[in-house]
């Protein structure tokens, strides 16, 4: 389902992705981890194109794009037909504050993809029963919780239909009392069969969840596989240090 190759990155003179590859078959979980620094970040963007990679490509299902772009200028419809393709949820929720949960949810399915009202509006309230916030649809963000925010923001992302979930280290703003109802929808969610690929320090998560976790050391892939093999018997020295580090 997803494809992306080769990916560079620059900003100025930090070269901070140095050809990243992350192939994800649908419904699979993979798990990137890795330094501050390191890039996870600026992969996960580039998937949807909030970066503009310099170089590389991006498949996700049918939608595909080339980087540079030919003509040097990205084709406008297809970075928004490769951005449907994905939703994601932020480390820090990003919600409309002036908008109710449900307003949040419903924002991007009739502003953006000018679906009927009527029809988003009850996929929407279904959704939030999924994330476990069902009558909270009328509440302001400010309203709730960190974690209950955090899951208003995985029911937007769900909400545009799309084909991938990207998550970018959903849980390292919240206190950690909070952190566990997140990942529950999480798992709920990779149970269900959702593709997703998420950046977290959660190792305990990676282990339960990840199909695959990719370790990212200064922008390229030094390791992956199954969480058994690169969190449990990881190959590379840098590897070690990483998760000795976490322990
Ligand atoms: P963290 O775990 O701290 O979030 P990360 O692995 O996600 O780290 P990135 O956020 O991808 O790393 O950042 C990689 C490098 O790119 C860092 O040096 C960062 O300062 C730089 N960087 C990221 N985004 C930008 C930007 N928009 N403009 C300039 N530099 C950026």
């Amino acid at each position: 389902l997803l494809e992306a190759r080769g990916l560079e990155k620059s900003f100025g003179d930090n070269h901070v992705l140095r050809g990243v590859d992350v192939l994800a078959d649908a419904g699979t979980v993979t798990v990137l981890i890795g330094p501050s620094g390191s890039g996870k970040t600026t992969v996960l963007r580039s998937l949807n194109l909030l970066e503009v990679p310099d170089a590389g490509s991006v498949r996700i299902g049918q939608a595909r794009m080339e980087f540079p772009a030919p003509g040097g200028r990205p084709d406008r419809r297809a970075v928004a037909r490769l951005r449907a393709q994905s939703g994601m949820v932020f480390q820090a929720h990003n919600l409309f504050p002036h908008l109710t949960v449900l307003g949040n949810v419903t924002e991007g399915p009739v502003v953006v993809q000018r679906r009927p009202p009527a029809e988003v509006r009850a996929e929407a309230l279904a959704l939030l029963e999924r994330v476990g916030l069902a009558g909270k649809a009328e509440q302001y963000p400010h309203q709730l919780s960190g974690g209950q925010q955090q899951r208003v923001g995985i029911a937007r992302a769900l909400a545009i239909r799309p084909a991938l979930l990207l998550f970018d280290e959903p849980t390292s703003a919240l206190d950690p009392e909070l952190v566990g109802e997140v990942l529950a929808v999480m798992k709920d969610l990779a149970d269900q069969g959702w593709t997703m690929v998420v950046v977290t320090h959660e190792m305990r998560f990676a282990r339960q969840v990840a199909d695959r976790v990719l370790f990212l050391d200064g922008g390229v892939v030094v390791e992956e596989g199954a969480p058994a093999e690169v969190l449990g018997a990881p190959r590379h020295e840098r590897t070690r240090r990483f998760l000795h580090r976490l322990a």
